[in-house]
């Protein structure tokens, strides 16, 4: 296998006056998740940490203004792509329902497709992703990287986040709702003043992924009721671009009609 050497591992863009999105361009887009920092007045949060192929915060407190402040991480689940580098954090929130998972990973671990369930796989074709090269990744992040080293690491948490919860950064507030349905412990952050959703993989502009192990259309359904009641304003999701509130109606009604159908 020959892949090329990546220029830039991460890559972020400033989405407002506090908020930044973080990539990781060279993961496969079916596991190329959005990682949200939040710069608050008190202390940060970097909502979920990648896969963790190279070290994520000496990037991350290169981005910070005061990379001396508390940062707090939070998981919105446990899948590979989210919880990469959450060993790096010292303050590791999560859903109780996850809590053991992210401690101990017993999912995908590893960059390789081989390592995937076969029926998982056929689920991200079915959903509309393209398929899977041999490993996750489509470029080295540096010359002479061994994919077969890596290991999704995790690490236990040191805080539990249950629905209704709130905590804040000083000027940013956020209540944690609990959407499962894409995974059990699945959480989304909300911000009652701006109306921004941090909705995680609950809902995002893309295939989202409702079948397969920890996965739920019953859950998923009670979710979507939940969403819908709240006033959201925008939505930054898991994957692909942020999207308002008309547009998050769009793509609810889109799954229910085709659960309804099924
Ligand atoms: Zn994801
Ligand atoms: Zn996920």
């Amino acid at each position: 296998m020959t892949l090329p050497v990546a220029d830039n591992w991460f890559e972020a863009r400033k989405i407002d006056a506090d908020t930044t999105l973080i990539i990781e361009p060279h993961i496969h887009v079916l596991e190329q998740a959005n990682m949200f920092l939040v710069e608050g007045s008190e202390r940060d949060m970097i909502l979920d940490t990648g896969m963790g192929v190279i070290p994520f915060r000496p990037y991350l407190d290169s981005l910070r203004q005061d990379p001396e402040k508390e940062i707090i991480c939070v998981s919105s689940h446990t899948h590979i792509d989210h919880i990469g580098a959450v060993h790096e954090f010292e303050i590791r929130l999560v859903h109780p329902a996850e809590a053991d998972e992210m401690a101990n990973p017993s999912g995908l671990t590893s960059l390789f497709r081989r390592d995937m369930p076969k029926a998982l796989l056929q689920t991200f074709l079915d959903a509309g992703y393209p398929p899977i090269g041999e490993t996750l990744i489509e470029a080295l992040p540096f010359e002479g990287y061994d994919p077969e080293t890596y290991r999704l690491q995790g690490a236990p948490a040191t805080g539990l986040l249950n629905h209704g919860d709130t905590f804040d950064l000083g000027n940013h507030v956020y209540e944690v709702l609990h959407l499962p349905g894409h995974s059990p412990g699945e959480i989304g952050l909300f911000e009652h003043e701006t109306g921004i959703l941090f909705s995680a993989d609950a809902i995002y502009d893309g295939p989202l992924i409702y079948e397969g192990p920890g996965m739920s259309v019953d859950a998923y359904r009670k979710t979507f009721n939940l969403l819908k009641s709240l006033p959201v304003m925008t939505v930054h999701g898991g994957h692909d671009p942020s999207f308002d509130s008309a547009r998050m109606l769009e793509i609810i009604a889109h799954y229910e009609a085709l659960w309804a159908a099924a």
